[in-house]
């Protein structure tokens, strides 16, 4: 017994399950293919070209924010320089006032207030130096070593860095500027004004924002897109294949609607003509098949009647043959051969015209197949023996009955034991009788001249005959399998066959232990167990 599912179980078994249905629908519709590609394409080009432009306008943005931040420092850095060019610095109190007065001045030209100034490492001691100031942002790393040293070696050029800004919003980027600066009196001192640039990161996630949802936009009016014009394309396609698979299916008189005068209207006017076309032609064959089959009816009945007569007379003739001279007496024999095989084909042709007409019916009764078998060895084991064959049955099985009609099963036997004979070459013959559950079958095996491959194709084609020159002694008509296999087909079995040149042919029937009820197993095997076996020899040709 199997534990119950989950709800989760059954989710997942459930989504599992969707690769394989994924692949199914990718194969089987045209629509759902073309509307992903689409789709796919879509988003590739929606995607690089969005990168694209988040990059550019990333860096552009970058670029004219620095311009700008560089522009803003070096005005302050020269307004800071005048100052202390034009101050008058004659102690230590007038310099701290002057870099007071430096230090409001930066923030106040510059648009940001966070500035630091210090006094640059490695000159001599200055006692009327003042001492550095610096925003509280700018502690804690923000002025890198590298920045500084840079600074520090290059007078009066200005160098940049960006930098990670901790604000009261967190951190933030942004780009800190310095130079160094010579105060009158006090030595140089580095300056440094850093810049806040979330503004600028603020438009781009804007940007970065408004572009995703743009691009999804995109995406699913492309899919709608892609899905009606499919749809438009694709219908008709869809209508003209189902009404040509109706139409593969025999149903003849479909038709597709002509609407319009573009490709799909020519599509469906050429679908129509050419089902007009294949409509009259069958038709016309239909009759022409009707005509043929009247034609062979009715000759074959009119045909019955002088040959009545002339059976009577050679009745006559060949009772009587041995009153004639020698070379009459063989005349004689000739005719009356002659006359069998000319009543043997004509009841053939009749048989086989029944057929055609669709008039057959099964007359079906409890038959025991082995016994069957057995009569029919026994009615013909006088024919064998003069052709030197010995015919064996073996039956394993079979020997329950059931329900065919046994008229035209002792035919079918009698047909393969007789071609048996016929072909045999005076070897022994084996027909093999079994059965199971749902089947019952019958095999008769040969060790004669056997059939080639595209022999054996056309062996139950009607008036074939694998070479005509061969000798025939039974009078075969070439209608015998043939009719045979319209017999088995009637109960719903078949009949197929095994055969190699030189090693003897095995025909085989099977038939459904109910008449027209699915055949789904064989008692038997095609190919024989003595396939590869020897040959068994003739009698006589023992050494
Ligand atoms: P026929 O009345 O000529 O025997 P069939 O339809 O019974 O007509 O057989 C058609 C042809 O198949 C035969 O002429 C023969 O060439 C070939 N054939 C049938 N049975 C055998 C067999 N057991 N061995 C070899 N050839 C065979």
């Amino acid at each position: 017994m199997s534990s119950p599912l989950s709800v989760a179980e059954l989710g997942l078994s459930q989504v599992r399950t969707w690769p394989r249905r994924i692949r199914a629908l990718w194969r089987r519709s045209l629509r759902f293919r073309t509307v992903s590609i689409t789709v796919a394409l879509t988003l590739v080009a929606v995607l690089a070209s969005g990168l694209y432009m988040s990059i550019s306008v990333r860096n552009d943005l970058f670029s004219s924010r620095l311009n700008q931040v560089l522009d803003d420092s070096s005005r302050t850095m020269n307004s800071v320089q005048r100052l202390f060019e034009s101050a008058d610095i004659s102690d230590r109190v007038a310099i701290t006032t002057v870099m007071n007065t430096v230090r409001n001045q930066m923030a106040a030209t510059s648009s940001s207030q966070l500035i630091a100034g210090y006094r640059a490492p490695g000159q001599e001691y200055n006692p009327y130096a003042p001492q550095g100031f610096r925003s509280s942002e700018l502690a804690g790393g923000v002025l890198s070593t590298d920045l500084r040293h840079t600074v520090q070696d290059n007078l009066g050029e200005q160098w940049w860095q960006s930098v990670t800004l901790t604000t009261q919003d967190g951190d933030v980027p942004g780009v800190v500027v310095g130079q160094l600066v010579d105060v009158p009196g006090a030595g140089q001192y580095e300056f440094y004004i850093a810049f806040d640039l979330s503004d600028s990161e603020q438009t781009l996630q804007f940007l970065q924002q408004t572009m995703l949802i743009v691009g999804l936009a995109l995406l699913l009016l492309v899919g709608a897109v892609a899905w009606v014009v499919v749809r438009l394309v694709v219908e008709p396609i869809t209508i003209a294949a189902e009404t040509s698979q109706r139409l593969a299916d025999g149903d003849l008189g479909v038709r597709i609607r002509e609407t319009g005068a573009d490709e799909l209207a020519t599509l469906a006017r050429s679908f129509n003509g050419m089902a007009d076309t294949l409509q009259q032609r069958i038709r016309e064959l239909a009759e022409l098949s009707l005509v043929q089959q009247r034609f062979v009816s009715d000759v074959s009945h009119e045909l019955r009647t002088p040959l009545t007569t002339i059976r009577l007379a050679d009745d006559v003739i060949y009772d009587q043959r041995h009153t004639f001279p020698p070379a009459t007496t063989r005349t004689a024999e000739l005719l009356h051969t002659q006359v069998e095989r000319f009543e043997v084909l004509l009841d053939d042709l009749l048989e086989i015209s029944r057929y055609d007409a669709g008039s057959v019916q099964l007359e079906l009764e409890p038959t025991n197949l082995a016994s069957l078998a057995q009569d029919c060895i026994d009615g013909m084991e006088a024919l064998a023996a003069e052709r030197g064959s010995d015919i064996r049955l073996v039956a394993p099985g079979g020997h329950g009955d059931v329900e065919i009609d046994p008229r035209r099963i002792r035919r079918i036997v009698r047909n393969l034991i007789g071609n048996a004979i016929e072909h045999g070459e005076g070897r022994p013959i084996v027909v093999t009788v079994d059965s199971n559950a749902d089947a019952v079958a019958l095999s008769v095996r040969d060790y004669g001249l056997g059939m080639s491959e595209s022999d054996q194709e056309h062996v139950f084609d009607r008036f074939w005959r694998a070479d005509p020159s061969r000798r025939r002694t039974i009078g075969g008509t070439g209608l015998g399998l043939a009719i045979s296999t319209e017999d088995a087909a009637l109960h719903g079995g078949v009949l197929d066959v095994w055969s190699r040149p030189a090693e003897g042919s095995s025909f085989r029937l099977t038939l459904p232990r109910v008449a027209g009820g699915p055949l789904t197993t064989y008692p038997l095997s095609r190919v024989p167990a003595d396939a590869d076996g020897t040959t068994p020899v003739r009698k006589g040709e023992e050494s």
